[in-house]
Protein backbone atom coordinates (compact mmCIF):
# COMPACT_ATOMS: atom_id res chain seq x y z
CA UNK A 1 0.00 0.00 0.00
CA UNK A 2 1.74 2.95 -1.25
CA UNK A 3 -0.14 5.50 1.20
CA UNK A 4 1.32 3.71 4.44
CA UNK A 5 4.29 5.77 5.64
CA UNK A 6 5.40 4.04 8.86
CA UNK A 7 5.78 0.10 10.09
CA UNK A 8 3.06 -0.20 12.79
CA UNK A 9 4.30 -3.77 14.22
CA UNK A 10 1.42 -5.26 15.90
CA UNK A 11 -2.57 -5.74 15.23
CA UNK A 12 -4.61 -8.10 17.39
CA UNK A 13 -8.70 -8.61 17.84
CA UNK A 14 -9.33 -6.57 20.98
CA UNK A 15 -13.08 -6.62 21.58
CA UNK A 16 -16.38 -5.73 20.10
CA UNK A 17 -18.22 -3.21 21.97
CA UNK A 18 -22.21 -3.47 22.22
CA UNK A 19 -24.94 -0.87 22.95
CA UNK A 20 -27.62 -2.28 25.42
CA UNK A 21 -29.87 -0.30 27.75
CA UNK A 22 -29.22 -1.88 30.46
CA UNK A 23 -25.49 -3.86 31.56
CA UNK A 24 -27.33 -5.33 34.64
CA UNK A 25 -30.06 -7.40 32.45
CA UNK A 26 -27.92 -8.10 29.25
CA UNK A 27 -25.54 -9.53 32.01
CA UNK A 28 -28.03 -12.37 33.02
CA UNK A 29 -27.45 -13.71 29.72
CA UNK A 30 -23.74 -13.49 29.74
CA UNK A 31 -23.40 -14.80 33.37
CA UNK A 32 -25.91 -17.67 32.01
CA UNK A 33 -23.44 -19.03 29.96
CA UNK A 34 -21.23 -18.97 32.28
CA UNK A 35 -18.79 -15.92 31.94
CA UNK A 36 -17.45 -14.75 34.83
CA UNK A 37 -14.45 -12.49 34.47
CA UNK A 38 -16.20 -9.04 34.28
CA UNK A 39 -14.63 -5.86 34.96
CA UNK A 40 -16.42 -2.74 35.67
CA UNK A 41 -15.96 1.27 34.96
CA UNK A 42 -17.21 4.57 34.02
CA UNK A 43 -15.68 6.69 31.31
CA UNK A 44 -16.76 10.11 31.56
CA UNK A 45 -15.89 11.25 28.39
CA UNK A 46 -18.40 9.29 26.01
CA UNK A 47 -20.87 9.34 28.88
CA UNK A 48 -21.27 5.45 29.17
CA UNK A 49 -20.58 2.41 32.08
CA UNK A 50 -18.84 -0.16 30.55
CA UNK A 51 -18.16 -3.88 31.35
CA UNK A 52 -15.60 -5.91 29.96
CA UNK A 53 -16.71 -9.55 29.85
CA UNK A 54 -12.98 -10.76 29.91
CA UNK A 55 -12.56 -13.75 27.41
CA UNK A 56 -9.40 -16.25 27.65
CA UNK A 57 -7.06 -15.29 24.53
CA UNK A 58 -7.24 -12.04 26.08
CA UNK A 59 -9.77 -10.62 23.29
CA UNK A 60 -13.13 -9.56 25.28
CA UNK A 61 -16.85 -8.39 24.91
CA UNK A 62 -17.74 -4.60 25.97
CA UNK A 63 -20.94 -3.66 27.09
CA UNK A 64 -21.87 -0.07 26.85
CA UNK A 65 -24.70 1.65 28.91
CA UNK A 66 -25.58 5.45 28.63
CA UNK A 67 -25.20 7.17 31.47
CA UNK A 68 -27.39 9.87 30.44
CA UNK A 69 -29.21 11.05 27.42
CA UNK A 70 -26.75 13.48 25.20
CA UNK A 71 -23.78 10.67 24.68
CA UNK A 72 -23.03 8.86 21.18
CA UNK A 73 -24.18 5.58 22.37
CA UNK A 74 -27.94 6.93 24.02
CA UNK A 75 -27.40 7.90 20.30
CA UNK A 76 -26.85 5.09 18.61
CA UNK A 77 -29.65 3.40 20.55
CA UNK A 78 -32.09 5.92 19.60
CA UNK A 79 -31.28 5.09 15.97
CA UNK A 80 -30.69 1.37 15.93
CA UNK A 81 -31.65 -0.01 18.83
CA UNK A 82 -29.29 -2.28 21.25
CA UNK A 83 -26.85 -4.26 19.17
CA UNK A 84 -23.46 -4.70 17.89
CA UNK A 85 -21.73 -0.58 17.71
CA UNK A 86 -17.93 -1.21 17.41
CA UNK A 87 -14.70 -3.31 16.75
CA UNK A 88 -11.66 -2.47 18.30
CA UNK A 89 -8.38 -3.86 16.78
CA UNK A 90 -5.00 -3.10 19.60
CA UNK A 91 -2.35 -1.55 17.84
CA UNK A 92 0.88 -1.28 18.53
CA UNK A 93 1.42 2.48 18.06
CA UNK A 94 -1.37 3.99 17.95
CA UNK A 95 0.35 7.50 16.65
CA UNK A 96 2.23 5.92 13.91
CA UNK A 97 -1.16 4.38 13.21
CA UNK A 98 -3.37 8.11 13.15
CA UNK A 99 -0.53 9.54 10.71
CA UNK A 100 -0.82 6.90 8.47
CA UNK A 101 -4.56 6.92 8.09
CA UNK A 102 -4.83 10.85 7.67
CA UNK A 103 -1.74 10.86 5.04
CA UNK A 104 -4.56 8.42 3.22
CA UNK A 105 -7.33 11.01 3.71
CA UNK A 106 -9.35 8.57 5.88
CA UNK A 107 -11.99 9.64 8.24
CA UNK A 108 -11.27 10.24 11.73
CA UNK A 109 -13.66 10.89 14.90
CA UNK A 110 -10.47 11.43 16.27
CA UNK A 111 -7.35 12.86 15.01
CA UNK A 112 -5.55 12.60 18.30
CA UNK A 113 -5.81 9.60 20.81
CA UNK A 114 -7.82 9.45 23.80
CA UNK A 115 -7.78 7.66 27.09
CA UNK A 116 -10.87 5.20 26.56
CA UNK A 117 -11.68 2.12 28.90
CA UNK A 118 -9.59 -0.30 30.27
CA UNK A 119 -6.48 2.84 30.68
CA UNK A 120 -5.83 2.39 27.08
CA UNK A 121 -5.28 5.26 24.35
CA UNK A 122 -8.26 5.05 21.80
CA UNK A 123 -9.08 6.43 18.36
CA UNK A 124 -12.06 6.21 16.00
CA UNK A 125 -12.37 5.92 12.59
CA UNK A 126 -15.51 6.67 10.39
CA UNK A 127 -17.89 4.17 9.62
CA UNK A 128 -17.70 5.74 5.99
CA UNK A 129 -14.12 4.93 5.51
CA UNK A 130 -14.10 1.96 6.48
CA UNK A 131 -17.28 0.06 4.75
CA UNK A 132 -20.00 0.75 7.64
CA UNK A 133 -18.00 -0.20 10.33
CA UNK A 134 -17.07 1.91 13.28
CA UNK A 135 -13.62 0.91 13.95
CA UNK A 136 -11.37 1.62 17.56
CA UNK A 137 -7.86 1.47 17.16
CA UNK A 138 -6.11 1.08 20.70
CA UNK A 139 -3.01 0.86 22.44
CA UNK A 140 -1.66 0.42 26.22
CA UNK A 141 -0.64 3.04 27.74
ZN1 LIG B 1 -14.50 -0.21 22.58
Amino acid sequence: MENVKKTIGSFSFDHVGIAVSSIEESLVFYKAMGLKNIHFEEVPSEKVKVAMLELENSSKLELLEPIDNSGPIQKFLDKKGPGIHHICLRVGDIHSVIENLKSANIKLINDEPKKGAHNMLVAFVHPKSTGGVLLEISQPQ
